[in-house]
């Protein structure tokens, strides 16, 4: 098995800022935005209408970029990116934006999403003479636009786009303009934005609120537009596919004052707790989160089962994501470096835990633990989504379906697991009930194993191990 073959599926965030005298400071700022999309990597990339002008670094983006950086990256317009992958894949090759010269100019490409069958084009590709200098699948797409036989830009990204599967929420720069494309099934947010003369793109609208853009719209699934100075021109070029926007941006994903897919993201948070009380209520004292996934659920729980809410637990924002950190032996220590119960508040209690998912199942057990360490006289841990039965092969980083608790184990095992006195899941039905002003049709399949997309043999391969 080639190296390409262990793919790394990628969670990321694009922006993109068209025609701004500050366009790279304003791609930085929305990036600080977009950082729970990805904390692996980030860079910029912005032009002076003559060349295109590139800044990347692996980590955090307050760490990758100086004051000095700013001033190798001049021009009225910029695109950025931020990247989260799995153990293995983090290295500077893999950083995004991806910049290429070719025979007819620059371009650069941010891409969050995941393509199903870039192995295949890339085997095709290199039978015809690419060489690749990264292992992502965007850089598929980057020697699809280079080989097509197209004269116009979009003409030839929609020839590269028709040839992919899979999802992209994607931002391309080029020294005269700005393109953007969502794939046809929709399936990771991207929206327009307005701030004064200029126009923006990003993955979420929390971005646009740093940058103090006005929400325009969601870029439309199968949908490129092009804008450069003549204004916004939009392409309808592929097929009509149903709209599958993934629900798991709303569970996890994305951040809660975001809108996207026409729905405010803390809104719903707040419904699955609501729908979570009404399928799984449990006599308690006291609903506590876990910080900061589980707490618009939690509140909604409390609000439709009458049991107070706290804060139980203390988070320390100055340590990543505990799901991220490269080495088992840190992830056991990461989830006490990150959060802290406060004991006099958990002690005697009847306690209902609220987190939003269970991959694998491990962290949840030691957060039980830990509140039980405080004294807790029960814990009853309750999950705002369904039971995680299968990966996501189109932009969410997942285990293995081997090494997801819930495709494996009956509640019930889970629960003995967990050493939880109680746990209770949203069923489908009712999380269909909580998101149902965003729409009826979603990209479920993390839960129901009922793919949008056919996922080819290739991707069914084991993906690479998150922790060993
Ligand atoms: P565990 O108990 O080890 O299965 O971890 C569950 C925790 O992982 C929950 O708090 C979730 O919010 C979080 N989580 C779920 N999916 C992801 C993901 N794709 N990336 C990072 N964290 C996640």
């Amino acid at each position: 098995m080639k190296d390409r073959d262990d793919k790394f599926n990628d969670e990321c965030g694009v922006v993109g800022v068209f025609n701004h005298p500050e366009a790279s400071n304003i791609t930085y700022l929305a990036l600080h935005a977009l950082q729970h999309r990805g904390q692996e990597s980030a860079g910029i990339v912005s032009t002076d209408k003559e060349r295109l002008y590139s800044h990347k670094g692996m980590g955090l983006v307050a760490d990758i970029f100086g004051k000095e950086d700013f001033k190798q990256l001049p021009g009225n317009s910029a695109i950025g990116h931020v990247r989260y992958s799995t153990a293995g894949g983090s290295h500077i090759r893999n950083a995004q934006p991806f910049v290429v010269e070719y025979a007819r100019g620059a371009l650069a490409i941010a891409h969050n999403g995941n393509l199903v069958n870039a192995g295949h084009l890339r085997d095709e590709l290199e039978a015809y003479g690419s060489i690749f200098q990264s292992d992502m699948d965007t850089e598929v797409i980057v020697h699809l636009i280079a080989s097509s036989k197209e004269n116009q830009l979009v003409d030839r990204l929609s020839s590269a786009l028709s040839a992919v599967k899979g999802s992209y929420s994607l931002v391309v720069l080029t020294e005269k303009s700005l393109i953007a494309a969502r794939d046809p099934f929709g399936i990771r947010p991207l929206q327009l934005g307005r701030l004064k003369d200029s126009w923006v793109v990003a993955s979420e609208t929390c971005a646009f609120d740093l940058m103090e853009a006005d929400y325009v719209r969601d870029i439309e699934p199968g949908e490129i537009i092009r804008i450069d100075e003549d204004g916004v021109k939009s392409y309808k070029p592929f097929p009509e596919q149903k709209y599958s926007p993934c629900v798991f941006e709303f569970i996890y994903f994305a951040r809660p004052d975001s809108n996207i897919f026409g729905s405010n993201v803390y809104e719903v948070r707040k419904n699955l707790g609501r729908e979570l009380a009404k399928e799984n209520n449990e006599e308690a004292d006291l609903v506590i989160p876990v910080p900061d996934s589980g707490v618009g659920a939690a509140i909604g729980y409390a609000e439709a089962s009458g049991i107070p809410f706290d804060m139980g637990f203390v988070r320390n924002h100055y340590v990543g994501r505990t799901f991220i950190e490269p080495k088992d032996a840190i992830r056991h220590f990461g989830v006490k470096l990150k959060l802290n119960p406060i004991k006099e508040l958990i002690r005697g209690k009847r306690v209902v835990v609220v987190d939003d998912s269970i991959v694998r199942g491990t962290t949840s057990r030691k957060i039980i633990k830990m509140i039980r360490d405080a004294g807790a006289k029960e814990v009853h841990m309750r999950i705002s989504s369904p039971p995680t039965i299968s990966p996501c092969h189109l932009g969410i980083d997942t285990p293995t379906k081997g090494e997801l608790i819930a495709a494996n184990h009956s509640v019930e095992e889970i629960n003995r697991f967990l050493s939880s006195d109680s746990l209770g899941y949203l069923s489908v039905e009712a999380m269909y009930r909580a998101v149902k002003d965003a729409g009826s049709s979603f990209c479920d399949a993390c839960f129901t194993e009922k793919y949008p997309i056919e996922i080819t043999e290739e991707k069914k391969l084991p993906q690479l191990v998150l922790f060993k």
